[in-house]
């Protein structure tokens, strides 16, 4: 049986000027382990997000408010206060995780939620760090420059690591001064929710984070807003379009995390049984809903039998489980529409001639209505198939084969995205040369998916521009002045 919960799990409300009010529509959130209802949440319409907005220009401009006059030393202590508080609560918020999304409570516990405590007390770290500098340029004239807030920031996070990827966001915005709008996923709104109660029981001052839920509309809604300066999204890069589209009316600062299509690269001479491990975690860790998922594994031709026979192995080990399970390593698809769009990219893969080697199927667990599906991967695959093209997001590996350095680099690069890659040998020069020779914005070289705070992250190509995480996210979120005194 799908285990029951004790989490208590509320209707959801807008979290606007330091208030959580109601509003007029609501949607259902839908556990994917079971298909049925956790709760409903507010569908935040165009005047929501206007109010939203207002509050946030308001604690953005008001040099005699709350926000404006903490001392960047307070900002980061405050910061940290919301880690300490993610951390005393992060048994409640790892399991609205898992019931949300269905990502295994392993992930949740283990990974998600430390991750969003880390990036948050990085930046806090950040908030005395950001400053200007002073210039010689001529006898008569004192120079120097300003590091400024950017204003209003709209952040938009996608449903795959929804707390996380919302503290990558807020971490820095908040380090660097601005004020918040911020959407959670439509799928995903529980743990962002409860992340603005401890907000306010942190003492971040009203108006300076502002929640709303809601879908593509909603997104909308802030992206074409006047009053917002700066739009940070995560999510797909048809999407990552339309925003840029959206946002260049009102010309807002953009950075973009888009969609990725990553190749893993094992060589002869790696370490077999470690690129094995690591082939299983790079496609099917997170139900393979991870934008650098490792979804075209490229394995030199001398050991493709070998190479295969121990994947499918490991393979087949990993069935979908209820997620609540602590032994449990994959969860449940997050969406019916989801599980859908993957089922319907094996279904291309075979019609393309590519060979089912394992999976391909919806698998129902303890006789439930999950969305669950078993791990797969395709042999035989052509580098110009649809699922060695195009961005599946879910547990389904393409396997393709190669011959030498040139044809790999030029196989795994001919592909619109750019977001991550990995490469297995125990060859340095060879690791280091390809690792230059890939498009992507970050490369492994004999692990895959390790992230850090202090690492940027971010894409090539169609997987976006902007880096997050690093000291390289308080770019974004600041401008940059130049002030001139006379001194003649
Ligand atoms: P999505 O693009 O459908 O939605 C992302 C967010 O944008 C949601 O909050 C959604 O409500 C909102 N949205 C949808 N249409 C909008 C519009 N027209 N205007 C404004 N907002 C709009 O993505 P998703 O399905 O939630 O997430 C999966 C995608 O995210 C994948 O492509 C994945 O690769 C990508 N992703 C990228 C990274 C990264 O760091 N590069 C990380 C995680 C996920």
């Amino acid at each position: 049986m799908i285990a029951a919960t004790k989490t208590k799990i509320e209707p959801g409300r807008l979290l606007i000027d330091g208030q959580w009010v109601e509003g007029s529509k609501k949607f259902d959130t839908i556990n994917p382990a079971t298909g049925e209802v956790l709760t409903q949440v507010v569908e935040a319409s165009a005047s929501d997000v206007d109010h939203a907005v207002a509050a946030a220009r308001r604690a953005f401009e008001d040099r005699s408010g709350a926000w404006r006059k903490m001392s960047a030393s307070e900002r980061g202590r405050l910061i940290w206060k919301l880690a300490d508080l993610v951390e005393k609560n992060l048994e409640e918020l790892a399991e609205l995780e898992t019931l949300d999304n269905g990502k295994p409570i392993f992930e949740s516990r283990y990974v998600d939620m430390p991750m969003v405590i880390d990036v948050l007390r990085y930046y806090a770290g950040w908030a005395t760090k950001i400053h200007g500098e002073t210039v010689n340029t001529f006898e008569t004239a004192f120079t120097y420059t300003l590091r400024e807030p950017v204003g209003v920031v709209g952040l938009i996070i996608p449903w795959n690591f929804p707390l996380l990827l919302a503290s990558w966001k807020l971490g820095p915005a908040l380090a660097c001064g601005c004020t918040i709008v911020m959407k959670p996923a439509e799928q995903t709104p529980l743990t962002t929710l409860r992340f603005g109660e401890l907000a306010m029981e942190a003492g971040v001052p009203a108006g300076v984070l502002n929640i709303v839920t809601g879908g593509p509309e909603t997104g909308k809604a802030i992206v074409g807003h006047p009053g917002i300066d700066k739009i940070a999204f995560t999510g797909s890069t048809a999407v990552g379009k339309e925003i840029m589209r959206g946002a260049a009316d009102t010309l807002k600062r953009v950075t973009l995390e888009l969609g990725g299509k990553s190749p893993n690269i094992v060589f002869a001479d790696s370490d077999i049984d470690n690129a094995v491990k690591g082939a299983i975690n790079g496609i099917f860790y997170g139900k393979g809903e991870v934008c650098n998922a490792g979804s075209r594994l490229f394995v030199e031709s001398k050991v493709q039998d070998e190479f295969v026979e121990k994947l499918v192995a490991r393979a087949k080990k990993l069935q979908p489980a209820d997620p609540l399970d602590p032994k449990t390593r994959l969860g449940a698809i997050v969406s019916q529409e989801q599980m859908q769009t993957v089922l319907g990219y094996i279904e291309a893969g075979k019609k393309e001639g590519a060979k089912l080697i394992t999976g391909g199927n919806r698998v129902s667990v303890d006789g439930g209505k999950g969305f669950f599906l078993e791990p797969t991967i395709f042999g035989g695959v052509g580098n110009e198939m649809k699922i060695a093209q195009e961005e599946i997001f879910g547990p389904v590996l393409a396997t393709l084969t190669f011959d030498d350095i040139d044809q790999v680099v030029d196989l795994a690069n001919r592909n619109q995205y750019g977001l991550a890659a990995a490469v297995w040998t125990r060859d340095v020069k060879k690791a280091h040369t390809v690792s230059r020779q890939l498009r992507a914005g970050t490369v492994w070289i004999n692990t895959y998916g390790l992230m850090d705070a202090a690492l940027p992250f971010g894409g090539y190509k169609s997987s976006g521009f902007g880096r997050e995480l690093g000291m390289h996210a308080i770019e974004h979120y600041t401008e940059l002045k130049t002030v001139w005194l006379n001194l003649a």
